[in-house]
């Protein structure tokens, strides 16, 4: 771990106008409100308060850019399935993520899903938004701490049959690090696959 120790805020973005140039490679991050996305994303990346946890549901609408090391970039997108949120906000997203499915630069998408929960209509949007047969889609069923090991199965073998062979998807816990090895792995696959900066 620790691969990214340049890693650093770049911006937070409320229109597509306002997003890094489109070079280089970024991968996106989404999940429901509390699935547990911003202490994923500092577990893989080793940080403690890169991306803040614990913060008022849905109270983020903004796109917010990190940048791992030149040309490569984490994308965290806001929570979803949180009801309160208010009209003029809802309308502003979809352009957003529109904008952000067209970059060329987007390599794939990381799904974090609460294990408890498994996978919910808005995920499966998402999923749909992502068009994994463009682009990868990997869903992390998190908090997997909260389960036994039979239950942890279960929900992992319920995810890959309800997408058969579309997405990949792994057993993950921030908490105690579980999958983390095989998430970073993931991610620099997809940040890989290209040189940066090009
Ligand atoms: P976000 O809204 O998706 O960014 O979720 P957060 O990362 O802020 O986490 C929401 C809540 O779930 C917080 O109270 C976290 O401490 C807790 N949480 C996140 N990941 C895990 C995990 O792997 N295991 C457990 N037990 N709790 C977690």
């Amino acid at each position: 771990m620790g691969r990214f120790t340049e890693a650093r805020f770049l911006l937070s973005a409320a229109a597509a106008g306002q997003f890094p140039p489109d070079r280089g490679c970024e991968v996106a991050f989404a999940g429901r409100s509390n699935a547990g996305k911003s202490s994923a994303i500092n577990a893989i990346l080793a940080r403690r308060s890169l991306a803040r946890t614990g913060k008022t549901p849905g109270q983020t609408r903004l796109l917010n850019f990190f940048e791992l090391e030149a040309g490569r970039r984490i994308v965290d997108l806001p929570g979803y399935g949180y009801a309160r949120v208010p009209e003029r906000e809802r309308l502003q997203w979809g352009p957003l993520l529109e904008a952000l499915r067209e970059r060329r630069s987007l390599r794939g998408l990381f799904l974090i899903v609460d294990a408890r929960r498994g996978l919910r209509e808005p995920d499966l949007a998402l999923i749909e938004w992502a068009n994994p047969a463009a682009r990868g889609v990997h869903v992390l069923l998190t908090k997997t701490d909260k389960l036994n090991r039979g239950e942890a199965a279960e929900v992992l073998r319920a995810t890959h049959k309800r997408l058969e062979g579309r997405i990949t998807a792994q057993l993950f816990s921030a908490q105690n690090g579980m999958g983390l090895a095989e998430a970073e792995q993931t991610l620099l696959r997809w940040l890989g696959e290209d040189s940066a900066g090009e």
